[in-house]
């Protein structure tokens, strides 16, 4: 998923003084809070901020909603995605997870873990599950990773600081803060 195109559409010219950037307008430099602006340097964004300032704090605000609401649909498509794969049989599953499929993969990585669902134990299998949907961005993967880290659960030693990694990267994505226990 990027994000970046939908919240970042390209900036032409410098807000402040209309300069167009020496080759890219990837070389002005987005206001922080709002990115809704660019400009050339520091100079041309203090030159600017009196007149931007307040636009600047309803834009950032809209950003924040529209960046959560994104967040929040991407994480119950993720739910629904999961619960899809749960309701699968077992080879079903393991054909999905097979196709990339990223549910199917956060799923079947903890039946693989667990020995659960129809598979037999498979730390290592269960391993490559997990991290194949955490490549593809799955944050209930990210997630699951991070807690099985924090814990030391089956193919993983206690390592805080590869759960905060994984639990940064779900938070990232919108995902609540994720508990303490695999329930
Ligand atoms: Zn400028
Ligand atoms: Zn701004």
């Amino acid at each position: 998923m990027d994000d970046a195109a939908v919240f970042d559409p390209p900036i032409a010219s410098c807000t402040s003084c209309g300069a167009l950037p020496p080759a890219a307008p990837a070389q002005l430099a987005r206001c922080g809070p709002c990115k809704s602006v660019a400009y050339c340097n520091r100079e041309c964004q203090k030159a600017h901020w009196p007149a931007h300032k307040a636009e600047c704090k309803v834009r950032a605000a809209a950003l924040a909603a529209s960046v959560a609401a994104a967040q929040r649909e991407s994480l119950e498509k993720a739910e629904r995605a999961m619960d899809a794969a749960e309701r699968l049989s077992a080879a079903a599953l393991r054909a999905a997870a097979a196709a990339g499929d990223a549910a199917a993969q956060c799923v079947l990585g903890a039946r693989l873990r667990d020995g659960k669902g129809g598979e037999e134990e498979d730390q290592p299998a269960a391993r490559k599950q997990l991290e194949l949907a955490a490549a593809q961005g799955f944050a209930p993967a990210l997630n699951h990773l991070g807690q099985i880290y924090a814990e030391g659960i089956g193919f993983a030693e206690p390592n805080a600081a590869a759960a905060a990694g994984y639990f940064e990267r779900a938070a990232k994505l919108g995902f609540p803060f994720a508990q303490n226990s695999l329930g």
